[in-house]
Order: structure tokens, then sequence, then C-alpha cells
């Protein structure tokens, strides 16, 4: 008779993990998305949405939706090299009205001081920084203040009125840092560099070439083919908000630096360089074929192959936060950010704005971000409702459970404990349910 040993248990979860470990999969799942006929079948999923798309009424609401990009890197970071007008220009392409800059910290300058801010062609630029595992939002300079670990950095914000989010949680241990305004709970680099395929990709020229065709007719869903669920980001958050509220947001952490040029040297060489203007690669067309024949006919300094990935408003529109505010000032800014009145929308398979979710309870209304007090047996029950301006899937999840379903562009569900409970909207595209809005959080507590 065959029994069970301890062995074969290990051995079986170890075939379990092994399946269910989401990088292996993910990793064909991105460059097969990238195909053209995937890509096609992407666009017309999106343009078929878009017929269907009705603006939700907004009048009579006291917030207005704003959209915001979060972790923006300028020239002042070491890496990128845009400059402040190419990323207003791409910010006025994509109706962003509020960009929050996290540049790197270096010597030579003061992410406040020397940061940009205040308003520019009706779009609010905020100065901040990445530092230390955190999106900083200071009100005054901090550069020559003493600190001692995360916490430290993070109370020296926080006590002048900053903001500060835990940035970057694939790559931080300490993620449980006291007062902070919220969380990054979607990372564009993130979900990129679990793309592993992909990444050699890019080191790769003849397979990067490869996805030229493809870059050139669908630019925004080549570069959404990288977008998985964020599980891990939102399951810690799911954490973090069961012992006190974080705001989440999505991190654009727009570099324009995914860019790869060849040019034709002296020697007749193909010289590769990145974004940045650093040579990567020299191929001799003796050595390799396929370069022989690219550099036939071409003299130094010719082009022979420019790949762009990721220019400023093909970052922008992929993910956005949408800041729930009453007017475009920094105050509302902070009011929104501080009190979770704020969604996260993957815009380039829809434009979420109009999206709301609240929670009611006889002519009392409670919006994103808010604590509301539960008290059992009392009629009529806390509902939540919800709208969208597309049919989708919505999920409501309780303390990172999904507890309902439903189908529509109304969502309506009844609040029967206490839970932090957020809402997900989900949308058909090209067979697969891709997530679409990511809610901020309503805190229902007992007493
Ligand atoms: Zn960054």
């Amino acid at each position: 008779m065959f029994a069970l040993s301890y062995y074969h248990v290990r051995l079986a979860l170890l075939a379990i993990f092994l399946f269910a470990y989401p990088t292996a999969p993910s990793w064909a799942d991105s460059l097969s998305r990238m195909q053209i006929s995937f890509l096609r079948a992407t666009r017309s999923s999106i343009n078929e949405l878009q017929d269907q798309r009705q603006e939700v009424p907004t009048a009579d609401r006291e917030f207005q939706d704003f959209r915001a990009q979060i972790h923006v890197h300028t020239h002042l970071s070491h890496d990128s090299n845009a400059t402040i007008e190419e990323i207003l220009e791409a910010a006025k392409k994509c109706d962003t009205q509020v960009l929050l800059f996290s540049d790197h910290p270096a010597p030579e300058y003061d992410c406040f001081v020397d940061g940009y801010q205040g308003l520019q062609d009706g779009i609010l630029m905020v100065p901040g920084a990445e530092q230390g595992g955190f999106l900083l939002f200071p009100k005054c300079s901090y550069r020559d203040a003493a600190y001692e670990g995360s916490q430290g950095l993070a109370d020296l914000v926080l006590k002048d009125d900053g903001l500060v989010f835990l940035s970057h949680l694939e790559e931080r241990l300490d993620w449980e840092i006291r007062g902070i305004t919220g969380s990054e709970i979607y990372n564009t680099h993130a979900d990129v560099m679990s793309e592993r395929r992909f990444m050699a990709s890019l080191r790769n020229p003849l397979l990067l070439m490869s996805l030229l065709p493809a870059l050139q007719q669908y630019p925004q869903e080549l570069f959404g083919a990288i977008l998985d669920y964020p599980a891990d980001y939102l399951q810690r958050w799911d954490q973090l908000c069961q012992t006190t509220p974080h705001t989440g947001v999505a991190a654009n952490d727009s570099h324009h630096n995914q860019a790869i040029r060849a040019v034709v040297d002296a020697e007749g060489k193909l010289v590769i360089e990145d974004a940045l203007g650093k040579q990567v690669a020299t191929l001799d067309p003796e050595k390799i074929a396929l370069i022989k024949t690219l550099t036939a006919k071409r003299q130094a300094g010719d082009v022979v192959l420019e790949l762009d990935l990721d220019p400023y408003d093909r970052s922008f529109r992929h993910v956005s936060t949408h800041l729930l505010m009453r007017q475009l000032n920094q105050t509302e800014v902070w009011d929104a950010l501080q009190s979770g009145r704020a969604y996260v929308g993957f815009e380039w398979l829809a434009d979420p704005t109009g999206f709301w979710f609240e929670a009611q309870q006889e002519d009392q209304r409670w919006q994103m971000g808010s604590q509301v007090p539960f008290q059992s047996n009392t009629m009529p029950e806390l509902q939540f409702s919800a709208v969208a301006p597309l049919p989708c899937l919505f999920k409501l999840i309780r303390d990172g459970q999904v507890v309902a379903e439903d189908r529509g562009r109304r969502f309506e569900s009844e609040a029967d404990q206490p839970g932090v409970y957020r809402l997900e909207a989900w949308l058909p595209i090209a067979g697969e349910l891709k997530p679409w809005i990511l809610s901020n959080p309503i805190y229902v507590r007992g007493r």
C-alpha cells in the first residue's frame, strides 16, 4: 500500500510552489502578450470598451476627480535626462493635473529647494525625493538635518507636515514604519523587473529588434503588456491597513531611460547606446551575420535602430493616482493623500475618471479613507455603493479577502461586520481579466 510520507508531502508542496510561483508563468505571459496578434486583440478590446463608456455625473459631488502622477523623476535624478518641458508636455497630453516628483538625492541639489514646484500651465508640481525606501514630499528643506534609520527619516519629514509613502515594497523588509501617510500599491518599475525574460531581451539587440514592429504599431499596449495584478504589494498593504490607515498610491517611477539606439561608428561597427547616451555594446558585423546585413551600405553616424520604450506620456497613461479634491491646490493634494481620498487607475485600459466608492447609512455618507463606526443590529444596515464609467467586474475586499463580486456599472453590498473594505474593478481585455481600478479602503471599525 502506498502511504503518504512526510517526504511525499514536502515533494508535493514543492511542486505546488513551483507551479504557483508567480514569476515562472509571468515570463511567458509578458513576452507572449507582446506578440502582434495579442496586442491587436488588446487594442480591439480597449476600443470596444471606449464605445461603452458613459460619463458618470459628478456635478453634485463635493469632490472632483484630478489625475495625478506620483513618483516621477526629472533630470535632477542621476538616471533621467528629462527636462521639465518634456515632462509637462507629456502631462498635458495625458490630462494630468498633479505631478509629484521623486528625485534621487545628490550632494549638488536640495530636492525641496531646487525641485520643481507650483502651478505651471494648469499643472500643479510638488517637489519630492525617493530616499531610504520612501517617497518623501517635504514642506521644507530637511537636507542638513540629522536622523537615524528609516523611522528617523520618516519622522523628520512628517514633523513639518510632509508626506511619506513606502516605496519599492519588493526591496524592503522594514515596512512597518509608524505615522506615515501611505504606501505604493503598484510600482511600474517593479512590474517590469518581474518580467525576467523581457528584461533579458532588453540586453539582447537581436531580440529587441524583433519588438520593433510591435512597438511601432502598439506602443501603449506593448508597455501595458507588463501589467500584472500587484498581488504582493496589495497583500502587504492590506496587512498595514489592519493596524492603521495607509493611503495607497500608484508609482509611475517614470524616468524615460529605457531606450536603445544603434549607431554605426567610424570602423563600421554597430554601437548600442542606452537612453542616457551610455554605450552598452559594440557589435562587430564581421562576427554577427545579422549585424552585417543591418550595417551594409551604412555610413558612420547612421542610426540603424531606435527603440524608445518609456517616454513620459506612455508611462503616465499606464497608471495614475486619482485624487478627490475640491480644487487644484497643494492644500487639497495634502488633504486627499492624508485622508485616503484617492484611487489607482490603469488608464491605458480605459479612463476611470468618475469612479466613486462610498459607504452610507441613513443620511450619512463616507468616502474612501473614512473611518466608519460599525453598530450591529442597527437598521438600515451600513451599505457600500460604487459607480464606474464602464461595466466591469467589481470585487469587494475585506481584510484582504474577496467577500462580494458583481458585474455592471454600479455595485452595492452590505457591510455585515467591521473590517477594512476596499474595491477593485476588473475589465475583460483580449480574453484575460485585467485589474483596472484599485480603490482606497473604507475602515469600518467595531466598538
Ligand atoms: Zn524611482
